[in-house]
């Protein structure tokens, strides 16, 4: 009814040339034709303001990496069996980011052949089969890496190597028991493993916890239970796909909150800022152990037009200060959904780091009651009223915020105040 004759006729054409997989945001799709900055632009040239993404991290169509791109793709783009020296200098600039102790990097074109990869070297390495992960967790869509993402659906069948760990959830936990009940999770799955005959190779966490429902706080929390994982032989693959590059605000890395060093740490979305790049960061020892028995090429992975972008993407990161950004205007938005929370009941948690939030919808703050349907009436409230966010977490009842780090503060501002009359509608 909503929906006009251009719209429908889009639709159709979709679902008959790319099937049903492919789901669409809203009850209402957005038809986007152009990106600049903070906004994304509709074909009637309305702008909606971006609270969403996570890939075009920096900007959409920021003109140091479109130039970066062009000039890129001007000049040569082929693959890594020839000597080149824009991957050597994105390498050496990315992992400069890195603590001590991660200083080698193999690249891939997507987040998903990033914990494939990541999966495969901590098998070899180690020796074992079994991986651990989160009740809800997403790492991807390949074979191996989409059994070990139940946020899939129900169509997804846990495999007989995994075993999942309640997600850090410090609102239903309580703060102070999230480190010891995660670390005691991950403890008793390893033993579950070893009494099934499986050996544990892989503890593998989103660095918040994104699809679970957005879990950073309290910082540190990770610590204990990486020390029962490496204590136990496995190795713990941090997957930043989602809270690399700054998202995070005071660290470049969403590990980093935690004080805790991984052996293999996972990248993409941003890295590019959309252009595909993607990759995996380790200690020398266990990338080496890998490479020396096993070929790896892929064919597109660290080609010289994603390197490219991907130097451009860091250079502007700092340059900009976007960490720092991330950081400041990040905090400014969570004293701001805080206020919201003391004026509307629905609000039940206000959590995140950085450019990263999930405000959780309740529809009774004592039972804790998940307020499905009102968050979805919100999100599409919200896109009529200009400004992109989504929903995540096993109930769907989680506002899932994540601006561009590129936000400044008159955009949090304009996201604070859609937010309050949105959630002031949805009481009638
Ligand atoms: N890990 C996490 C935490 C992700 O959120 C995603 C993508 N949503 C991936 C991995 C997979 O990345 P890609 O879509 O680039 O394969």
């Amino acid at each position: 009814e909503r929906l006009d004759e251009q719209e429908r006729r889009l639709i159709e054409r979709r679902e008959r040339l790319l099937g049903p997989a492919y789901r669409l945001f809203y009850e209402r799709p957005l038809h986007t034709v152009r990106g600049e900055g903070v906004w994304l632009f509709d074909e009637q040239g309305r702008r909606y303001l971006d609270a969403y993404n996570n890939v075009a991290s920096v900007g959409h169509c920021h003109p140091r990496v479109v130039e970066a791109i062009c000039a890129q793709a001007a000049r040569l783009n082929t693959h890594t069996r020839y000597l080149q020296e824009g991957i050597l200098d994105y390498a050496e600039q990315l992992l400069a980011t890195f603590p001590d102790g991660l200083d080698r990097v193999m690249f891939t074109c997507t987040g998903s052949e990033a914990n494939d990869l990541a999966l495969r070297i901590a098998r070899h390495f180690t020796g074992g089969e079994g991986v651990i992960i989160t009740r809800f967790a997403y790492h991807g869509v390949t074979g191996d890496i989409s059994e070990l993402s139940p946020s899939l659906g129900a169509g997804i069948t846990l495999p007989a190597h995994a075993r999942t760990v309640r997600a850090p959830d410090a609102y239903r936990l309580g703060a102070e028991n999230v480190a010891a009940t995660f670390a005691a999770d991950v403890r008793a799955a390893i033993a579950d493993l070893r009494a099934n005959g499986i050996k544990p190779a892989a503890l593998l966490l989103d660095g918040i916890f994104a699809s679970d429902g957005v879990f950073a706080d309290p910082a540190g929390f990770l610590a204990e239970a990486v020390a029962v994982a490496r204590s136990e032989g496995l190795l713990y693959i941090a997957d930043e796909v989602q809270s690399g590059f700054a998202r995070t605000g005071a660290t470049m890395w969403g590990f980093q909150r935690h004080a805790v060093q991984p052996d293999i740490v996972t990248l993409g979305k941003p890295m590019g800022n959309g252009q595909p790049i993607a990759g995996v960061v380790a200690r020398a020892e266990v990338i080496e152990r890998f490479g020396r028995s096993v070929r790896y090429f892929n064919t597109f992975g660290g080609n010289p037009v994603s390197c490219a972008a991907a130097k451009a993407v860091l250079d502007v990161i700092q340059e900009e200060g976007l960490q720092q950004r991330s950081a400041e205007i990040g905090g400014y938005l969570l004293q701001g959904f805080r206020r919201l929370a003391e004026r509307h009941e629905l609000i039940g948690d206000v959590r995140g780091a950085g450019m990263f939030f999930g405000i959780e919808l309740v529809s009774n703050r004592e039972t804790k009651e998940p307020a499905a349907l009102v968050t979805r009436r919100i999100v599409n409230d919200l896109r009529e009223r200009g400004v992109l966010i989504s929903a995540a977490g096993p109930r769907e009842n989680i506002l899932k915020i994540r601006p561009l780090l590129a936000f400044k503060k008159e955009h949090a501002d304009l996201m604070l105040d859609a937010l309050d009359q949105a959630l002031g509608m949805s009481m009638n």
